[in-house]
């Protein structure tokens, strides 16, 4: 195991964590484990500092809460749960920008909780009341 503490954000370097193959990295009240073989890149450091910054501002556990809730709703809507969650929305869609994090604002990831943003209704969700207005 090796620690780098480089950037702002604490790398553990493991093969045990996370415990599955499938996945290679994960960040834990704001420490990264990545399995050894995995290139960490500055987008990827980018992307979980994202993560650490919302789950400070939500105090770190309700973080984890949320993220399970709104995945466990996700799988029952439409495309893909992961990358439908308004937490990582968020970091993916500003992880190139490394500048981000000095202007993002608290709790912007709220904003992507909708697809979006603008958007009154979504084409999925138009598709479903013409489908239901013709019925009834
Ligand atoms: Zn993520």
């Amino acid at each position: 195991m090796q620690i780098d503490s480089i950037y702002q954000m604490k790398i553990v370097r493991t093969k045990y964590l996370p415990p599955f193959r499938n996945y290679t990295a994960i960040n834990l009240f704001g420490v990264f484990f990545v399995h050894p073989d995995v290139a960490v890149t500055k987008r990827l450091i980018n992307h979980e500092s994202i993560h650490t910054a919302q789950m400070r501002e939500l105090l770190y556990v309700p973080f984890y809460i949320l993220y399970l809730v709104e995945w466990f709703i996700r799988l029952f809507l439409r495309g893909d749960a992961y990358f439908n969650l308004s937490f990582e929305r968020e970091a993916y869609k500003n992880e190139s920008n490394h500048d981000y994090l000095k202007q993002r604002k608290h709790y912007a990831w709220i904003k992507y909780i909708r697809k979006k943003k603008g958007t009154k209704k979504s084409k999925h969700r138009k598709k479903l009341r013409r489908y239901f207005n013709k019925k009834y």
